[in-house]
């Protein structure tokens, strides 16, 4: 199966994603976290990225767009994939379905994680990630970047969501609520999932 995860910052795309993917048993590819593995290692593409990370900003289409055309050609993403991120314009959005059309693929599904915007500079401003042993805020996660974020989000990516209505691709998934509950949401509009998958923890 062939899946974009579609939704702002603070949707909790990056773990729903890993959840998806798993039942899918298809490769969760992160953008994000390809761009930051690149920053650490210190690499050309992780420099090139930085300056428009650090700024809340996208990393021009052209960068991006080759990156993960390289990814979607590993053996692993043959099959299916879900992709967390990417595409984030209507360029990046047309420049995957040129690509996947020169392999005779087409994308199965778009789910878009739907939060409201007080919830989403709640958490944004909350999350910390786990780097060598303690739990630091990302970047990009401090308050001024998050609003330039999801200004970003609305002006460049929200237009996603009617792109792919059109081609009749996308279903619009409650992401609030417990993680199981959300992924139980996402697997049923992929018409998949085991039979305890939505119902809430106990307790
Ligand atoms: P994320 O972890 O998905 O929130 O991505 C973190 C940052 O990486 C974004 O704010 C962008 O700077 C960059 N990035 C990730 N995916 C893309 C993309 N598809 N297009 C452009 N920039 C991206």
């Amino acid at each position: 199966m062939r899946v974009v995860l579609l939704g702002p910052p603070g949707a909790g795309k990056g773990t729903q994603a890993q959840f998806i993917a798993e039942e899918l048993s298809v490769p969760a590819i992160s953008t994000g976290d390809i761009f930051r593995a690149n920053v650490s290692g210190q690499t050309e593409l992780g420099r090139q990225a930085k300056v428009y990370m650090d700024a809340g900003d996208l990393v021009p289409d052209e960068i991006t767009v080759a990156m993960v055309t390289d990814r979607l050609a590993e053996p692993d993403a043959v099959d299916g994939f879900l992709l967390d991120g990417f595409p984030r314009t209507i360029a990046q959005a047309e420049q995957l379905r040129a690509s996947l059309a020169g392999r005779d693929q087409l994308l199965d599904r778009v789910l878009e994680l739907v939060v409201d915007e007080d919830e989403l500079v709640r958490r944004l401003s909350g999350r910390r990630m786990l780097v060598e042993g303690e739990w630091v805020q990302r970047d990009d996660d401090k308050p001024e970047t998050v609003r330039h974020r999801l200004q970003v989000y609305r002006e460049q990516t929200a237009p996603l969501s009617g792109f792919y209505e059109q081609a009749g691709l996308l279903s619009r998934i409650d992401a609030i609520g417990e993680i199981n509950e959300v992924t139980g949401r996402a697997l049923a509009a992929l018409g998949t999932g085991s039979a305890s998958a939505g119902v809430p923890a106990a307790g």
